[in-house]
């Protein structure tokens, strides 16, 4: 898989506001926020796109989730409500080919998306 700019940001050698990290999952701010709270939260291993996450990414994926939420508890907007999002390939939307989670709060969300 071809090296992505998150791939720079995991190995520190381009700056990001980085909120939560762990062995297996970083997480850091959205340089162009849609939202008052934009987050990505991305697996530290290389994966593309949600079509090349395999059965052996299922704990590494529930994960991500569960760590988008935790932030939500964390920041106190979990109640008030949030969204997360997971753009794959060109009609997703997809323009950084490494798997990443949206968070999106402190706003209204609309639907559908545009
Ligand atoms: P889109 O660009 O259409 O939102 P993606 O779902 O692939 O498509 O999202 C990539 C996200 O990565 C964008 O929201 C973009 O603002 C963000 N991004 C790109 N480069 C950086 C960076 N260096 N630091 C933080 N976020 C970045």
């Amino acid at each position: 898989m071809a090296d992505t700019i998150f791939d720079k940001i995991i190995r520190r050698e381009i700056p990001a506001d980085i909120v939560y990290e762990d062995e297996e999952l970083l997480a850091f701010r959205d340089v162009n926020p849609q939202a008052p709270v934009h987050v990505l939260f991305i697996p530290k291993k290389p994966i593309a796109t949600l079509n090349d996450a395999t059965a052996e990414d299922a704990a590494l994926l529930g994960r991500l989730l569960l760590a988008a939420a935790d932030y939500a508890r964390r920041e106190g907007f979990a109640d008030q409500g949030y969204r997360t999002v997971v753009n794959c390939n060109e009609y997703g939307g997809q323009t950084v080919f490494h798997l990443h989670l949206h968070l999106l709060a402190g706003r209204h969300m609309h639907w559908p998306p545009g």
